[in-house]
């Protein structure tokens, strides 16, 4: 018997061999662009590591113990390896896809791995994780369809849904229409929207973090772009943002459900790291667009080393109702 009937993959290996097969044959030269493996130091974590991992799970070389499965579960989902790669190889997209083929397998890798979904309110935005967007990344499509119909059926006869997360946004323009759940809405970050109505312009050196997540994360083909958010910014401020040192590649900040609350030290590394980069390019605020985003960086910021000036982590319109999954 080849030792590729005995992957769990199943009949899904062979397509997992030809989505690894550049990574097989690369000196991992996208490893300078993970967020995950430069905070944590560890190159078991890079995107190389991840996926030449996925190539022996479905060639046979490796089970998927519960360990595999956790290390498949250390990528954020960000996309900077994808940009930083000549290949363009859609790192992301495979591990999420492993994930579900093992989920459906294999059952949950782990128990409680999405955090509960708040309830909406009528009036404000729709609140973080609304979308199920930490469900599909688990790996759990199941999960994921049945939050994205729900979701649906409830916006249904609205023309404009305002979110607080850019992940949820993203994930319900890419995600919702391939499992019958489109909506018919246009869709709009909550704190790009806060900037129409031009709020006071922070005193200081003001920065920008664009917003990394699931820029790329959740379909292969998904577009990188920023430069509208970048745009408005800059009107509203008159003036060009400073930007990080990284620009798109490295300033995924960890705040993604599951990754989070599954590597909470590796998440809080990534947060420092950038807030570390703004201070150092003399930024006073950061302006962050994604609410999950903005608290986790705010909890990190609040810790001023000595001899350093504070930074302050802005949400725009969103300050008071910023609140993370405990
Ligand atoms: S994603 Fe690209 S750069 Fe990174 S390991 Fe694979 S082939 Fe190499
Ligand atoms: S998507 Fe982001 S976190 Fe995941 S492997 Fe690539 S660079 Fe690392």
């Amino acid at each position: 018997m080849s030792r590729r009937l005995d992957s769990p993959f199943g009949k899904d290996a062979p397509g997992f061999l030809e989505a690894t097969d550049a990574c097989a044959f690369c000196p991992n030269l996208c490893l300078h662009a993970c967020p995950v493996a430069t905070a944590s130091g560890r190159t078991s974590e890079a995107p190389w590591a991840l996926m030449t991992l996925t190539r022996w799970v479905a060639t046979g070389d490796s089970a998927a113990t519960p360990d595999v499965r956790r290390a498949l579960g250390a990528c954020t989902g960000c996309g900077a390896c994808t940009a930083a790669c000549l290949h363009h190889v859609p790192v992301a997209a495979t591990l999420q896809h492993a994930r579900a083929v093992l989920h459906r397998t294999l059952g949950p890798a782990a128990p409680g791995q999405a955090p509960t979904i708040k309830s909406e309110s009528s009036t404000g935005p729709i609140p973080t994780g609304a979308s199920g967007i930490a469900r599909w990344h688990s790996g759990d499509t199941t999960a994921f369809t049945a939050v994205a119909k729900a979701a649906a059926s409830r916006w249904q006869g609205r023309s404009r849904l305002v979110f607080e997360d850019h992940a949820d946004l993203v994930c319900v323009r890419d995600l919702f229409p391939t499992v019958g759940a489109a909506v018919g809405a246009s869709l709009v970050l909550s704190a790009v929207d806060a900037l129409s109505s031009s709020p006071p312009i922070p005193a200081g050196v003001v920065g920008y973090l664009p917003p990394c997540t699931t820029m790329s994360r959740l379909t292969p083909t998904s577009p990188v772009d920023h430069g509208s958010y970048a745009a408005t910014l800059e009107t509203w401020l008159g003036h060009a943002p400073a930007t990080l040192r990284w620009d798109i590649a490295g300033t995924c900040c960890g705040a993604a459900e599951p990754f989070r609350t599954q590597n909470p030290e590796t998440a809080r590394l990534m947060a420092e790291r950038i807030v570390q980069n703004a201070r150092d390019r003399g930024i006073d605020v950061l302006v962050v667009l994604s609410a999950p985003c903005a608290a986790h960086l705010r909890d990190v910021a609040l810790a001023v080393p000595a001899g350093q000036r504070p930074l302050s982590v802005v949400l725009p319109g969103g300050d008071s109702r910023v609140e993370l999954p405990r």
